[in-house]
């Protein structure tokens, strides 16, 4: 499919914004993709002639290459499909599933949805092909009235709902189920890159509990799964299901629209302390200007006091500009919206009623608005997976701005100075360890409950079953008999006390105090450095005032909070090595990879101002210290390395290299800097030196750390280029300074860190030390 080029330069509504910008210090790169035409296949021979006929009905007469693919992969194994946003992805798992239901009148499909938004949107979308009677699809999920789950369980033969569903609802009353086991044929895991960290490493588990049950009644599902790009999607999809091995769908077939990528820095406004305009203030007025222009445009901020405040300040900026009119064309978008309301934004912005929606996220789960003009992204969103799906959305009409708004995070700074390596940077992995002890020993018992387990049960949860087996009978949760592990009797049944969303089944419920409504769950690990009394926290970018902390009813109060400040915890840390996995040499220093116990004690909590990051006041807290073991990398640094070294400066200088290591691992691993904790200190116990901790913040780890310790080297360079390039006197929060620090950022020294870094950088003599490497050595250190 080739079309004229056009004869003139096409003016876009942005050309005169970014020629105004070109020479300044602002526009910091710039990059363009091409078009891409489509590369379409016809619909194939052996596709039922029913599902062909409908295809035809909707409008597709053809199918972009990688669907067929898609599809001829689904009948031969599993498999996985990681092409662009907007590409037909769903096709790829609905051709096989809806094909299976139509030749078979028994067989079953179960789709799994990250979200109920999601799945609301899929029902719809199968729902829309017209097959008639023989594909029944149903949404399945917290939702659904209890009068209407009987029928559903008896008629439906497509169920779509959410891993937390399957894993309280489904499984342990699979009995109930036995009509979908027994002829399930399809499970579509879409999305699949959201499950990642803890919560990937809990959908593993549901996962292998969903075939050993589909298994016991005799049936072995094609998994079928998609994902945004990502750096391994076929290791995640193994790691997910547990099957091997998965084939890759990547070849993108569908048409692309010309990209123009425009990568935004806002001007330093203080030289000496480096303090940028905020991210937000020049968000607005970019957004106003492409508003100006008439371009439809999508803006992505990070949270729901980001979107209020940027949807203020722009029309604060229209009405500045004699355009005040414009304002009511732009609209927020916020999770939790019906989705009649959605629907309601969509088809306005379809019709060009409005002009812009300021949206969170959430939009990327649960809004179809297609494709826009400009996408405009403000502050970096955590992954490049993420902000290429966003940037995705801009292309209406086969062209599109593709914006970028650096804040002053370390990240997005890095990434400021760093355009090509940004705009070409791989993407990151999604990273998942479904052995992860604390979330493996859970959900064991959880399969317990729905059969009796026995060391054959190794073909679905790996070879370590036996012994974790043996070890949940030693700890009284399960009882031997005549070869098979049976639960005890317990009050209430092991998944209605696992939450997915949490690694540790010791956990706080955040109760909104006014309605009495649970609205998440933490970890008692990590209660009292989140949800202490007067923490400002966070639930789905939404901020709430925590009134009270009740720990012998494992909960917090919570109210919805309105105020300009955000709270900051201070902690005393200590780290204590259990278990050495493995080890090496890297950078002049042994690097080690094992299993810490992090003891921490909250001890006070500042307020700080959000504007302006300023200190309010300190307020000092009571609790009592908790402790998790969990995966930790350290690495000790001997006096050759430190030669020379000026000691006043080696505590500060370890823990802001910490600082920066911290803030740049997420560009290996798809996670937050909230998943990840540290310490440093100038002499541990332990090890008899200075040694600088990096551990995974949740309770067993998820195998985080364990990626941070093969690409040691990586992770050196990027902190190290981090701080080199921060044109800051003495650090600031855009290199080793950190919103989470629990010694409140003291001592810290840039240069001092800047050197030790370099002399890691020039040592370069990595190697493995010989017959330590690999999983399965671990031994213990002396204390
Ligand atoms: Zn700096
Ligand atoms: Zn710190």
């Amino acid at each position: 499919m080739s079309t004229a080029r056009t004869q003139t330069r096409a003016i876009e509504p942005w050309t005169e914004l970014l020629d105004a910008a070109r020479g300044g210090e602002s526009l910091v790169g710039e990059s363009f993709e091409w078009e891409r035409a489509a590369r379409t296949t016809p619909i194939p021979e052996e596709l039922h002639p029913d599902l062909a006929a409908a295809l035809r009905a909707a409008g597709v007469n053809e199918l972009y290459e990688h669907q067929l693919e898609a599809l001829e992969a689904a009948w031969r194994g599993p498999a996985i499909t990681t092409t662009g946003t907007a590409s037909g992805k769903s096709l790829c798992f609905n051709l096989p599933a809806l094909d299976v239901l139509l030749r078979d009148g028994k067989a079953r499909a179960l789709y799994l949805y990250p979200t109920k938004a999601l799945a609301q949107d899929q029902a719809r979308a199968i729902a829309g092909l017209a097959l008639g009677d023989r594909v029944r699809p149903a949404i399945y999920d917290g939702d659904t009235p209890r009068e209407a789950r009987g029928q559903i369980r008896k008629r439906s033969n497509l169920i779509l709902t959410n891993p937390d569903m399957l894993h309280v609802g489904i499984l342990p009353n699979h009995a109930m189920w036995g009509e979908l086991f027994a002829n399930l044929a399809v499970v579509v895991v879409d999305e699949a890159h959201v499950y990642r960290g803890v919560f990937g490493s809990h959908v593993a588990n549901v996962l292998r509990r969903l075939r050993r049950i589909a298994g016991a009644y005799g049936t072995e599902p094609r998994f079928l799964l998609t994902s945004a790009t990502i750096a391994n999607p076929v290791e995640l999809a193994e790691r997910l299901t547990g099957l091997a091995p998965v084939a890759l769908v990547d070849r993108d077939g569908s048409p692309s629209a010309g990209r123009r990528i425009a990568i935004w820095n806002p001007p330093i406004t203080d030289e000496a302390l480096g303090i940028r305009r905020s991210a937000l203030s020049e968000g607005a007025e970019l957004l106003a200007s492409l508003v100006g222009a008439g371009a439809r445009t999508i803006c992505f901020v990070r949270s729901r006091k980001g979107v209020e405040l940027l949807t203020r300040l722009v029309t604060l900026e229209l009405e500045r500009r004699g355009t005040p009119e414009l304002a009511e064309r732009i609209a927020p978008y916020r999770a939790g919206y019906t989705p009649a309301q959605r629907r309601e934004i969509e088809g306005r912005l379809t019709a060009g009623e409005l002009v812009a929606v300021v949206t969170t996220d959430a939009l990327e789960l649960g809004i179809d608005v297609g494709a826009l003009d400009a996408a405009m992204v403000v502050s970096f969103p955590g992954t490049i997976a993420s902000l290429r799906q966003m940037w995705g959305r801009a292309g209406r009409r086969r062209r599109g701005l593709a914006l970028y708004v650096a804040s002053e995070d370390a990240l997005d700074q890095f990434f400021a100075r760093h355009v090509e390596d940004f705009l070409e940077r791989p993407v990151e992995s999604a990273i998942l360890d479904h052995e992860s002890e604390e979330i493996h020993l859970a959900h064991l018992l959880c399969a317990a409950h729905e059969g009796p387990l026995s060391a054959d049960d190794a073909e679905w949860f790996g070879p370590r079953t036996l012994a974790y087996l043996e070890r949940l009978e030693g700890l009284g949760e399960l009882r031997a008999c005549d070869g098979r592990w049976v639960l005890r009797r317990r009050e209430r049944y092991p998944a209605a006390e696992l939450s997915l969303r949490s690694s540790s089944p010791d956990s706080y419920a955040i109760v909104e105090g006014a309605t009495g409504e649970v609205i998440g769950v933490t970890e008692a690990a990590r209660a009292f450095s989140t949800v202490h009394e007067g923490a400002v926290y966070l639930h789905q970018a939404r901020p709430y005032r925590v009134l009270e902390l009740d720990i012998d009813a494992r909960r917090a109060i919570v109210e919805p909070f309105d105020g300009d400040w955000y709270t900051q915890p201070k902690r005393e840390t200590e780290t204590l090595i259990e278990r050495l996995l493995d080890r090496r040499e890297a950078l002049g220093v042994t690097l080690s990879f094992g299993r810490v116990l992090v003891t921490e004690t909250v001890l006070a909590y500042q307020r700080k101002r959000i504007g302006d990051h300023e200190e309010i006041d300190l307020v000092a807290l009571e609790l009592p210290p908790t402790r998790f073991a969990t995966q930790a990398l350290w690495f000790e640094l001997d006096a050759g390395v430190l030669e020379g070294f000026p000691p006043e400066l080696l505590l500060g200088s370890l823990h802001a290299a910490e600082h920066a290591q911290i803030a740049v691992l997420p560009l290996l691993a798809m996670c937050d800097r909230w998943d990840i904790g540290g310490l440093s200190t100038n002499a541990h116990p332990q090890t008899g030196g200075p040694t600088i901790f990096i551990h995974d913040g949740h309770p067993g780890g998820v195998g985080i750390t364990r990626l941070a310790f093969a690409q040691f080297e990586t992770l050196v360079e990027d902190a190290h280029r981090l701080i080199g390039e921060c044109t800051c006197a003495d650090g600031c929060p855009s290199c080793v300074q950190s919103p989470k620090c629990g010694n409140l950022n003291e001592p810290l020294s840039k240069l001092g860190a800047q050197e030790l870094l370099a002399r890691l950088r020039r040592a370069n003599n990595s190697r493995p030390l010989a017959g330590l490497r690999g999983r399965g050595v671990a031994r213990d250190l002396p204390n």
